[in-house]
C-alpha cells in the first residue's frame, strides 16, 4: 500500500474485467483514528483489508468508511469489508445514503443493462445493496479525521451524491469519479447523473489549489499542474450542457 504522505495511504484498485476503485486510508497513524475512503468492486474486500494490514495498520484503528459515491465499483465490496471491521461507521452523502437505506439499486448499478451484466458476472442477487449509514453528509462540513481536517464538498453530476474530500493544508483532493488524470472526467449518463451539474462541480473544484489528485481510478497525480481542473472543465464544457 503506497504512502502518499505520512497520513495518506493509497490502495490501488485491482482492475480485471471490471474496474475496482482505488481506496485511500487517511489519518495520522498515531491517532488510531483512521478512515477508509471507498471500498471497491465486489470480491475485492479481502484484498483491501490485507493491503491495510500489510502496511502495518491495526484494523481496530479503522473507525469509519467514507464513500465518495455509491457506484458498484466503489461499494461492491463494502459488505465484505464491514464483516472484517464491523465497528467501522459508514458515512456518505445524504442523497445516496437515503437511496441505499431504501435499497434503491439504481444508485449502485447506474443502468439496468449494467445491473444485469454485473449480477450475472459477479453472481449478485437483487436486494443485496441495502446499507444503514451512521452519518449523512451534506457538503460544507469539515471533518476531523485522525487529526487532519478534511473538507467535504458536494460535487454532483457523475452521481447525485458524489463528494470530494479536500485537505487544504497539504492541497490534497480526493474527487471520487468526478475528475481523473489525463483530463478525463467521470461519465454522466448514468442514473442520477447530470452534465450541467457536473460542469458546476468541476468549476467548484477548479477554485481549489490542488497539488495531489487522488481519484477513484487510473493514475494518481502528485504535482498537479496549476489550472489543471479548470482546463479539464473547459475541454469538456461542450459536452456538459
Ligand atoms: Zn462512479
Ligand atoms: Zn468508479
Amino acid at each position: 500500500m503506497p504512502k502518499i504522505t505520512e497520513e495518506v495511504y493509497y490502495i490501488p484498485g485491482q482492475d480485471e474485467f471490471m474496474p475496482d476503485s482505488h481506496a485511500y486510508v487517511l489519518g495520522k497513524p498515531s491517532s488510531q483514528d483512521l478512515s477508509l475512503i471507498d471500498a471497491g468492486l465486489t470480491g475485492k474486500g479481502s484484498y483491501k483489508i490485507q493491503s491495510i494490514q500489510k502496511a502495518g495498520f491495526e484494523l481496530s484503528a479503522i473507525k469509519r468508511i467514507i464513500m465518495t459515491h455509491s457506484h458498484l465499483d466503489h461499494i461492491g465490496c463494502l459488505a465484505e469489508i464491514q464483516k472484517q471491521i464491523p465497528w467501522a461507521e459508514l458515512w456518505m452523502h445524504r442523497l445516496e445514503a437515503d437511496l441505499l437505506e431504501q435499497g434503491e439499486e439504481r444508485a449502485v448499478y447506474g443502468m439496468d443493462m449494467f445491473r444485469e451484466f454485473c449480477q450475472e458476472q459477479l453472481g449478485l442477487k437483487s436486494g443485496v445493496f441495502k446499507f444503514q449509514t451512521n452519518r449523512k453528509l451534506d457538503g460544507g462540513e469539515t471533518l476531523d479525521l485522525g487529526e487532519m481536517a478534511w473538507e467535504v464538498i458536494h460535487i454532483p453530476g457523475h452521481s447525485m451524491g458524489s463528494i470530494g474530500l479536500y485537505h487544504r493544508p497539504m492541497r490534497i483532493l480526493i474527487p471520487g469519479d468526478v475528475v481523473y488524470a489525463d483530463y478525463a472526467i467521470g461519465r454522466f449518463d448514468l442514473y442520477g447523473a447530470d452534465g450541467p451539474e457536473l460542469k458546476k462541480s468541476l468549476m467548484r473544484l477548479a477554485e481549489l489549489e490542488v497539488d495531489i489528485l487522488l481519484p477513484g481510478h487510473n493514475q494518481i497525480v502528485k504535482g498537479l499542474p496549476k489550472g489543471y481542473i479548470m482546463k479539464t472543465a473547459k475541454q469538456w464544457e461542450p459536452y456538459l450542457r
